[in-house]
């Protein structure tokens, strides 16, 4: 079995992160999906390869593992017939187990997925004509309690290993039905086509599932990476954002080490206001966070950093408000859109959506300063995939269990 432990709740602010090494199965066999071409050549030698074939072998099974999507030592055709078992008997390639899929009515559908170890977590991927977006979990919950996030009152956080990120990316291929088809050992039977990520259906990523993936950095980068690997997965950088509520310290290696898209989840424009809905504030608070957006890497005026803002009535969706937002975004001089997010809400949150209206006036008035200020549509709310709405449905069960055994207790004391 795994050793992940469980991460006590850590107050408002400071994640306890837990590593996870390598962990054999029940049965002995170990999980290859997660691991960089170098870790898993270093099993083969271990297991007893030859330096050379363990070097061999490990670049035919990474390609067949992230280009193909194979799950079966016996179908990587251009590995010797006789070497097939030995795999099988010592190694898997393992998938996050699939515990309910759904569809919203709107196309967007939603994987309740669970690690070996027991812990539910959540995908979610959203079609739309020019692009396929798939939203990934980088933990267990969250630590973080924004008040507005369904996620953040989740009891039970771990971090997800690299293998169970990677590996969101990879079921929704699975499910979609995207893997490049053929055998390698027959070249002619495919076409350059089938290589491209144009005209797939999962083209872009965003790491804005449950969790906050800086506080998950090794892992994530470590999946981002085999995600971006032309030998691998083949998605650009280009095509993945990440999106932190504003944990300052990592930003910078995030963009030198990862190189990807940044969302900042930036809700407010003063230090009260945001105090209250994002506490990392009080950690970390906007000035320290709009420096480190102007210092992040690669950032420029093609490739900007989007500001997430959730709208939230009469909290911080005034006229000034978006002023204010205009001031800091040219102020900190950034290169920069921002999403306007209307609140999704959720059973016993503290707060209510801006109406229509506001959330038109206040984009107009960003719009109007020269900033992109699009308003997202909410996607599957119907089924409790839209953003800020993810929470596992075992976990609310078990919130119901908990009301029921209570009321049950007040009855008893009469
Ligand atoms: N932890 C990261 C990424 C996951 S949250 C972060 O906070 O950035 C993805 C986005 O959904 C964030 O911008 C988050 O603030 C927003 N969000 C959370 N709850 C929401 C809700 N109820 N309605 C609308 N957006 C929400
Ligand atoms: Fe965590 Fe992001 Fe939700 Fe905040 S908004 S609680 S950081 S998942």
């Amino acid at each position: 079995m795994s050793n992940t432990a469980l991460m006590p709740i850590p107050g408002q602010i400071d994640p306890v992160p837990v590593a996870r090494d390598i962990t054999p199965r029940a049965d002995g066999r170990v999980d290859l999906l997660g691991l960089p071409k170098q870790a898993i050549s270093e099993l083969f030698a271990e297991a007893g390869l030859d330096a050379k074939q363990a070097k061999l072998r490990a670049k035919q099974v990474y390609h067949w593992l992230y280009h193909r999507g194979v799950t079966e030592f016996e179908a990587m055709t251009d590995i010797a017939k006789t070497m097939r078992p030995w795999l099988t008997e010592r190694f898997v390639i393992g998938r996050p187990e699939i515990i309910e899929a759904q569809h919203s009515t709107d196309g967007t559908r939603k994987w309740l997925l669970r690690t070996a170890d027991g812990h539910d977590f959540e995908m979610v991927f959203i079609p739309d004509a020019d692009r396929g977006t798939l939203c990934v979990s980088s933990q267990v919950g969250c630590t973080l309690n924004c008040r507005f996030c369904h996620t953040g009152t989740m009891r039970l956080v771990r971090n997800l290993t690299p293998g169970e990120i990677v590996g969101q990316v990879m079921l929704a291929r699975d499910a979609l039905g995207e893997w490049p088809k053929g055998r390698m050992d027959i070249p002619e039977e495919e076409t350059a086509a089938e290589y491209t990520a144009d005209g797939r259906l999962l083209t872009n990523i965003v790491m804005m599932g449950m969790g906050e993936p800086l506080y998950n950095f090794d892992n994530v980068r470590d999946a981002l990476k085999l995600v971006m690997d032309g030998d691998g997965l083949g998605l650009s950088r280009r095509r993945i954002t990440l999106s932190t509520s504003g944990v300052v310290p990592m930003m910078a290696r995030a963009g030198e080490e990862i190189g990807v898209n940044l969302a900042v989840s930036l809700h407010a424009v003063s230090k009260e206001v945001r105090d209250e809905i994002v506490p990392i504030n009080r950690k970390y608070g906007i000035e320290e966070l709009l420096e480190a957006c102007a210092a992040y890497p690669g950032a420029s005026n093609a490739r900007r950093i989007t500001f997430e803002y959730v709208m939230l009535k009469d909290k911080n969706d005034s006229d000034e408000d978006a002023r204010e937002l205009v001031r800091l975004i040219k102020h900190f001089k950034l290169p920069a859109k921002v999403n306007l997010i209307p609140f999704n809400p959720w059973p016993g949150a503290a707060y209510e959506c801006s109406t229509p209206e506001r959330i038109r006036r206040f984009s107009e008035i960003v719009f109007e300063a020269g900033i992109s200020a699009p308003v997202r549509t909410p996607r599957g709310r119907d089924i409790d995939a839209a953003c800020g709405q993810l929470k596992t449905a075992a976990e609310k069960k078990s919130r119901a269990e908990l009301d029921r055994l209570a009321e049950e207790k007040q009855a008893a004391l009469g």
